[in-house]
């Protein structure tokens, strides 16, 4: 994307800004940058990444860029290893977030006459509330369940008529899963899917939207830069609309660091331009996307990426090919007879690389054996390795209420 002038005068400021700030990480981080120099987009696209890292070096309050009187929240990031990362918000980024949440239920078509049903979790990390705080600046009447207990998940549905359910993709699956056991879809006025937090793909959206009998919407976001609600799919779904006027993007080589060409596939990587309480310049999100150029068919003007196609660090390198669980997504997809759940287990056998696929099929046992060379076909065709193919019945992977990991590498 060509980066518009006031954008970089907005980041210059931002940089000279926090320069001053003597709590260490911000002088620290841009000690040997003059502000005054950044005059190009080249320019700014030679200035240093952020990274987790550098923002769990800060814990706990490091990256308070306001006096503390300012400050009305934190969130933290669900660390899997080790210290967590603290996000102090200002009432403006809690206002600024809700803004943008709003705006993406308003680009998914929902109204204040929206029942919405939240299952994300609240808390520390910024899911359940971030929805609520936009469906409640929209005007529409929230349920804010949080997740867990299906049994009351459905009977709320149910008795308080929702309309609009966001969930995980694996839980919106697991709930759909459990409404269709029941056969009490017709009871439900459910319209909509709001669904977060995960890459998913195209199969496990068409049971979910079939079972439901509902449009669906990928909202984006990270705890980060806000939380969900920086950018979600629209009725056109071709990607993602984000909203550039309070975050810049761009997408880099993961390896190289340099900025990719619009339309190709990298990792995004995001400034915040409004942000008061944790500023980030350039920070690494890991996420696999790319730009889209050219309008939406839908009408919507703000620019938009691919939905996430994966994580960096999902990212495996087997026989020389790089591989992300975007693209078997893509391929299953391909493939008739195969469910949308699968797992790959990447271990080394006999002196080589061997990727196991594992993937789900209602297909009866003597079936499966022609189904599993047509998969494997399809794999070599498309990404160019052979993998050991194994259908197993609907059910068997595991499903769970948080973030599905899909690629094991066993072989370190
Ligand atoms: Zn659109």
């Amino acid at each position: 994307m060509t980066m518009k002038q006031e954008v970089l005068d907005i980041i210059r400021e931002q940089i000279r800004k926090l320069k001053t700030i003597e709590n260490g990480f911000y002088a620290q981080r841009f000690a040997d940058i003059d502000p005054d120099a950044i005059r190009t987009q080249e320019d700014f696209e030679n200035l240093p990444f952020t990274d987790k890292g550098n923002l769990r070096d800060a814990y706990p309050l490091g990256l308070a860029a306001v006096p503390e009187e300012e400050i009305v929240r934190i969130h933290s990031s669900s660390g899997t290893t080790g210290t967590p990362v603290i996000i102090p918000y200002t009432r403006k980024d809690v206002d600024d977030w809700a803004e943008m949440f709003k705006r993406c239920y308003e680009i998914a078509g929902i109204t204040p006459k929206d029942r919405v049903h939240i299952t994300p979790g609240y808390g520390l990390w910024t899911a359940g509330i971030g929805f609520q705080a936009g469906a409640e600046r929209l005007g529409a009447m929230v349920i804010p369940m949080g997740p867990g207990n299906t049994d009351k998940q459905i009977r709320f549905m149910q008795d308080m008529g929702s309309t609009v359910l966001c969930a995980t993709s694996s839980y919106a699956l697991l709930l759909a899963e459990e409404i269709e056991k029941r056969g009490v879809i017709n009871k439900l006025k459910l319209k909509k899917g709001v669904i977060g937090s995960e890459r998913w793909g195209e199969k496990m959206r068409k049971r979910i939207a079939g079972e439901l009998g509902v449009s669906l919407y990928d909202i984006y976001g990270l705890t980060e830069i806000y939380g969900p609600g920086i950018g979600i799919s629209c009725d056109a779904d071709k990607g993602m609309h984000v909203f550039d006027d309070f975050l810049y993007f761009e997408v880099i080589d993961p390896k190289t660091g340099k900025n990719v060409p619009d339309g190709e596939i990298g990792e995004l990587v995001i400034t915040t331009l409004r942000k008061e309480g944790a500023p980030l310049i350039r920070y690494r999100t890991h996420d696999l996307t790319r730009i889209l150029t050219g309008e939406c068919p839908c009408g919507c003007k703000y620019p938009r990426i691919e939905a996430i196609l994966g994580r960096t660090d999902d990212m495996v390198k087997v026989k020389g090919v790089n591989i992300f669980p975007g693209q078997i997504d893509e391929l299953l997809h391909e493939v008739e007879g195969v469910s949308s759940e699968y797992q790959v287990m990447i271990d080394h056998f006999d002196g080589k690389d061997r990727i196991t696929l594992f993937f789900e099929t209602e297909m009866p046992a003597e079936e499966r054996k022609a189904l599993g060379t047509a998969v494997q076909a399809h794999f070599k065709a498309r990404i160019g390795v052979t993998v050991v193919p194994k259908p197993v019945s609907i059910g068997e992977l595991p499903r769970s209420e948080k973030k599905s990991q899909r690629i094991f590498d066993n072989r370190y």
